[in-house]
């Protein structure tokens, strides 16, 4: 019998959308509880790799404890004649289409992010060893990205030794990061463009340029140069730059042209270096959310890392539900890391200066690209939690929209004093906000009596006014 007929769960792209719940899984390999996890594509010689080897540091999926999350990283050695060191990053971001064909493994985000889960079902058919993963990767990658000659995969579930890797793979995402910032995209004639998310959001297309990393972070313009230059028929293809028919919101003919072709007319412009308009789509693995803040004209921006709510109330995953699908949604946006060094960043809306409110896991990871005068006006949960607490901040600190946030607070403050003076008598009833309260609906047929609350935060279930008499 071959290895293939053994393969105890099938490999396809039907399992592309596989998502394995809680209660379905066998156990979780990094994701949200699990501090150290990453992915890793390493070019090598051709002696340094041995083709269809896959290794395993720590215990085998057997030996794991079911329905718990573990420390875990995939490292992907691959060699041959045109592998070079740029198309490292397009390789390592294929792992996550190519590990979610293997039935019963779900694999999310990318890089120090990734989230991945073994379906029960699938470890009782016999998914209980990574060596299927691997064997399944290997065989996948050579298959679609032929200029792989050998390939060898290593599985670290030693918590050890996924810490002490995490800081070398850190290490080599900042290195291919820091390559694109000294380019700026008047520079080049040619963006890029990748639809490998469409399996997830259909009408999502990527435009890639040197101002402008890809929303999941794992591919810059030279990354995209590369996959489209060794795999001219995958989802990376170049995007002559066109007309720019505006250098400040980041509009371009080529651009719009590849994205309504690409999306199949769903999406027919996109400003590159705005939140308005039309802003870029996001897929669902954007590395970070900047979304708009209306009480303060600001923008709030949070990364995956960050468990609580965030200053307006809402948790990454709800802004997530928002920002996603390919759809254009003004104010929100999903952002790789990089793109908050880049100079055109939110150019177009005021950039650095129009940003709030930072969560503080994303702030401790782009500290150096907030400019020196902002750093201690922009809040973050620890100074803020609240749109009322941001406001108060932003007045203090001298925020550049300060200015705006006290002429409006003034202008509601005018209008609240106008429209009292002009109100009828009021009967103003005593409330303690936080104490359950009955009393009798207010209807307009009701005397002629207005009830007034002011500045206090009430909330009613149900109100039940009654007045003298028993008449409502
Ligand atoms: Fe490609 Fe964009 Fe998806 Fe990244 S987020 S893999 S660049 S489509
Ligand atoms: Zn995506």
């Amino acid at each position: 019998m071959s290895e293939e007929e053994k393969f105890p769960v099938e490999i396809s792209p039907v399992y592309e959308g596989e998502r394995i719940r809680k209660g379905d899984m066998h156990v979780e390999l990094g994701g949200p509880d699990v501090t150290y996890k990453w992915e890793l594509v390493q070019a090598k010689s051709m002696d340094e790799v041995e083709d269809g080897k896959v290794n395993i540091v720590g215990p085998d999926l057997n030996e794991l404890e079911e329905g718990k999350s573990y420390p875990y990283g995939v490292l992907v050695e691959v060699a041959g004649a045109q592998v070079e060191k740029d198309l490292e990053s397009v390789i390592e971001r294929r792992i996550h289409d190519f590990s979610n064909y293997v039935e019963g493994y779900m694999h999310l985000n990318q890089r120090y992010d990734i989230w991945c889960r073994i379906s029960k079902k699938a470890f009782k058919k016999g998914l209980n060893s990574f060596k299927w993963i691997g064997k399944a990767l290997i065989r996948l990658f050579k298959a679609e990205l032929p200029f792989i000659e050998k390939m060898q995969v290593t599985f670290y579930t030693d918590p050890e030794k996924v810490k002490e890797l995490h800081e070398f793979a850190l290490k080599v995402y900042e290195a291919r990061d820091a390559r694109t910032r000294g380019i700026r995209d008047e520079d080049v004639d040619t963006f890029y463009s990748c639809v490998l998310c469409q399996s997830f959001a259909p009408q999502h297309v990527c435009i890639i340029t040197p101002n402008r990393v890809s929303l999941c972070g794992a591919i810059n313009w030279f990354d995209a140069r590369a996959a489209a230059r060794v795999d001219p028929k995958g989802p990376v293809i170049p995007v002559p730059k066109g007309e720019c028919l505006d250098p400040i919101k980041g509009e371009y003919t080529g651009a719009n042209e590849c994205v309504e072709k690409r999306s199949l007319g769903a999406n027919k412009r996109f400003y590159l270096y705005s939140a308005f308009g039309y802003p870029h789509t996001s897929c669902g693995c954007f590395e970070t959310i900047l979304f708009y803040i209306p009480e303060v004209d600001g923008f709030g921006c949070v990364d995956r890392g960050f468990k609580g709510p965030t200053v307006n109330g809402l948790p990454f995953s709800t802004l997530a539900t928002q920002v996603g699908g390919g759809i254009q949604t003004e104010g929100f946006l999903g952002l790789g890391i990089e793109y908050y060094r880049s100079s055109k960043f939110m150019q177009a809306d005021g950039g650095w200066n129009r940003v709030v409110w930072i969560a503080s896991t994303l702030r401790k990871r782009i500290e150096d690209a907030i400019p020196a005068e902002l750093k201690d006006k922009i809040a973050t949960e620890k100074e803020a939690s609240t749109i009322e607490e941001l406001e108060k901040f932003l007045v203090e600190k001298g925020h550049p929209l300060a200015e705006k946030i006290k002429e409006r607070k003034a202008a509601l403050a005018a209008e609240e004093a106008k429209a009292a003076e002009a109100a009828p008598p009021t009967v103003t009833p005593t409330v303690t906000p936080t104490v359950p309260m009955e009393g009798v609906v207010a209807a307009p047929s009701f005397g002629g009596i207005k009830i007034v609350f002011s500045g206090a935060k009430i909330k009613v279930g149900k109100l039940t006014v009654v007045v003298e008499g028993g008449k409502s």
